[in-house]
């Protein structure tokens, strides 16, 4: 049987391929991408000849059975993304979880994936955090589930896209309260790489300042909710002791 390697690739700085990624797209009979296109233009300047074959979200049920069949049949092939991880926010979970099924071998390659680089460097606590994705495109949903992320005590990370991040902050706001600190990382590994944090409301006027800070790709992180104030364990017990005298 062959082996599924899944490669993730630069965010924009091309310099971040790993030497690995490059020996892998090179040496496996196929390559799996989101856009041949975008990928091609990857693979054309590293010299890389390997075919490649799409599997995106429209086509990923269909393609998948029939990668599986080239894996069974012994060759080896590698899941690229547009950028970053693939199935972080990508397609390719129908393939990996048939091919785990099917007992085919898939190898992950570490590498770039906008969650994690900006969690790095967002100055947020990283010890416990939690990656909810793309918030729904509707208001109500993305209220919904704003409400029920609201007492999390992990950083919140999200994806945004930029004619929406507006209307988000806004509803974080609305949710979170006006003093939460959240981070917004753009264009990371590129030119216009910016990390700005701020109170939910200051971080709505510093966008609205300019618009060019609205453009982007962008990775949005929330503070955890700070903690519930607890009382004293010796004042809990003097409160119960003075109730009991009450009449
Ligand atoms: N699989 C990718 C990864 O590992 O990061 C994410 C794919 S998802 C379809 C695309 C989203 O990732 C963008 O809308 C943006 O939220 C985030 N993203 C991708 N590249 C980025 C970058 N250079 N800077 C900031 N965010 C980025």
């Amino acid at each position: 049987k062959g082996t599924l390697y899944i490669v993730p690739t630069p965010l924009g700085n091309l310099g971040d391929i790993s030497q690995r990624a490059l020996n892998v797209l090179a040496d496996v009979s196929l390559i799996c991408a989101e856009d041949t296109r975008h990928t091609g233009q990857l693979l054309h300047h590293f010299s890389i000849r390997t075919p490649s074959q799409s599997l995106h979200d429209h086509n990923e049920k269909q393609k998948a059975a029939f990668i599986l069949g080239k894996l069974e049949a012994g060759s080896d092939i590698a899941l690229v993304s547009d950028a970053g991880t693939p199935l972080i926010s990508d397609p390719g979970y129908t393939l990996v979880s048939l091919c785990r099924a099917a007992g085919i071998k898939v190898v992950p390659l570490p590498g770039p994936c906008a969650a994690i680089a900006a969690l790095s460097a967002s100055g947020l606590p990283t010890d416990r955090f939690a990656f909810e994705g793309f918030l729904p495109a509707k208001q109500s949903a993305r209220l919904t589930q704003l409400e029920a992320l609201s007492d999390e005590p992990r950083t919140l990370v999200f994806y945004e896209a930029p004619r929406r991040i507006l209307d988000t902050l806004a509803d974080m706001e609305t949710v979170f309260g006006p003093e939460r600190q959240v981070v917004l990382a753009k264009e990371l590994t590129k030119t216009f790489e910016t990390i700005h944090g701020a109170p939910v409301a200051e971080l709505q006027a510093w966008l609205n300042e300019d618009s060019n800070r609205q453009k982007g790709e962008m990775v949005l992180m929330v503070a955890p909710a700070p903690k519930q104030e607890e009382l004293p364990k010796a004042a809990v017990k003097l409160f119960l002791a003075l109730a009991e005298e009450l009449p």
